[in-house]
């Protein structure tokens, strides 16, 4: 499987992966995930990309394409991916396409998770995530807590709320998806490659709507 997950901060895009790779194998890459690693080791690129997150702003497209083009390349990739928050602008989506050209790889679709505003505004301020940059698990005050309500289930870090979400930065954010990120739909729809599924629905049957979807 090959797929590109678009829709919203707070979608669920990152949960949706993780069932997938559980079920199927494909590899998430979640650029989020990597860039937010790459700050807590304090690396050149987390160092430059730190500003924008924090802000709620996009990373600048030139650093996100170099990261990805490097990524892709990497041998766990050749049994499928989920492409998890990437791309994100027009720029992007055509040095993607640009990319899959000259790696002869075929995307199966670009699929849209479809969740409304207000219900993204609400899962995102009660979102906290795991501080272990490996981890990262994802967990909500309100639908999902952690045992203790303050540590990783999984691996014992404390969990925390991303700066980048709290109610302005979010907000933020919401907007530049608007901006930058809404055109997409229309790039993968005209490519005959877009599949929209409804977000508003426990993970499971997002997960089950989205197979049946790739099959038809
Ligand atoms: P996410 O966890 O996917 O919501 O990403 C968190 C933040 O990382 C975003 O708000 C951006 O600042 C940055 N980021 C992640 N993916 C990209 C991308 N494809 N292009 C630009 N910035 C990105």
């Amino acid at each position: 499987m090959r797929i590109v997950l678009l829709g919203a901060p707070g979608a669920g895009k990152g949960t949706v992966s993780k069932l997938i790779t559980a079920k199927n194998g494909a590899v998430q890459i979640s650029t989020g995930d990597m860039l937010r690693k790459e700050m807590k080791d304090g690396s050149a690129l987390g160092r430059k990309a730190e500003d924008y997150i924090k802000r709620g702003d996009l990373v600048p497209d030139g650093v996100i394409l170099d990261m990805m083009k490097e990524r892709l390349q990497q041998p766990d990739c050749s049994t499928g991916f989920i492409l998890d928050g990437f791309p994100r602008t027009i720029p992007q989506a055509e040095a993607l396409t640009a990319l899959f050209e000259a790696l002869e790889i075929e995307l199966d679709g670009a699929v849209d998770i479809d969740v409304p505003r207000d219900v993204l505004m609400g899962r995102l301020t009660s979102r906290r995530t795991c501080s272990n940059g490996a981890c990262q698990a994802i967990y909500n005050v309100i639908s999902n807590p952690t045992k203790d309500g303050v540590h990783c289930d999984k691996c014992g870090s404390p969990v925390v709320q991303r700066e980048d979400e709290t109610e302005e930065a979010i907000s933020h954010r919401l907007a530049t998806y608007d901006e930058k990120t809404l055109p997409l739909i229309e790039f993968y729809s005209a490519q005959k490659l877009l599949i929209k599924i409804n977000g508003n629905q426990n993970p499971e049957k997002v997960f089950d709507e989205l197979m049946r979807s790739l099959k038809k």
